[in-house]
């Protein structure tokens, strides 16, 4: 299987993007590797084996992870979309960014009442995503089965934000 160190070889730095003095992490090179894609996935969804019945993906990066590990487990897939996506009936939930506020949007009454949702998204950085994903998987009515991320910028304590939630990582600094 690909290595902890090659994924993050594959895990690029952009400076300055999307603003100057911010370092992105571009998780392009992962996706884009076959073998490095699939030990991701498979490694997410082992860490929640038996334990979800359906999976959430955050846009967009999430919708990735998250639509292949539905796939692969045979479960459901739900997505976390960012506001004004999604038609008919929504929850919506607003956080705190740097600069404003953002907010995701989730169509309630999909899975059965008490469903066992896997979040999944690309990176965790100030927790503010996550725990509004997190948040409307648990308005809609089902529970939270745990948070898995690809990558966490650790210094910026995005887990403090999630305790109480079983939150896995595949890579950190
Ligand atoms: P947070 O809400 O934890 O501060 O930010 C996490 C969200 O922003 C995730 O949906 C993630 O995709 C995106 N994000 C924040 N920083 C980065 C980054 O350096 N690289 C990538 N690919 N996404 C980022």
């Amino acid at each position: 299987p690909t290595a902890s160190g090659e994924l993050k070889r594959l895990l690029t730095e952009i400076p300055d993007f999307p603003k100057p003095g911010i370092l992105f992490r571009d998780v392009a090179p992962v996706f884009a590797d076959g073998a490095a894609f699939r030990v991701i996935v498979d490694e997410l969804v082992a860490r929640f084996a038996g334990r979800f019945d359906a999976v959430a993906g955050v846009e967009a990066r999430g919708f990735v992870l998250a639509a292949a590990a539905a796939y692969a487990t045979g479960t459901g897939l739900l997505v976390v979309r960012k506001a004004g996506k999604l038609p008919g009936e929504v929850i919506a939930e607003s956080y705190d960014l740097e600069y404003g506020t953002a907010t995701l949007e989730l169509e309630p009454n999909q899975l059965a009442p008490g469903a066992r949702v896997l979040v999944l998204d690309d990176i965790l950085a100030t927790g503010g995503t996550l725990r509004a994903a997190a948040s409307l998987i648990e308005r809609a009515g089902y529970t939270v089965a745990g948070i898995g991320v690809l990558f966490e910028l650790a210094e910026l304590d995005g887990r403090t934000k999630l305790s109480g939630y079983d939150t896995e990582v595949l890579l950190a600094e």
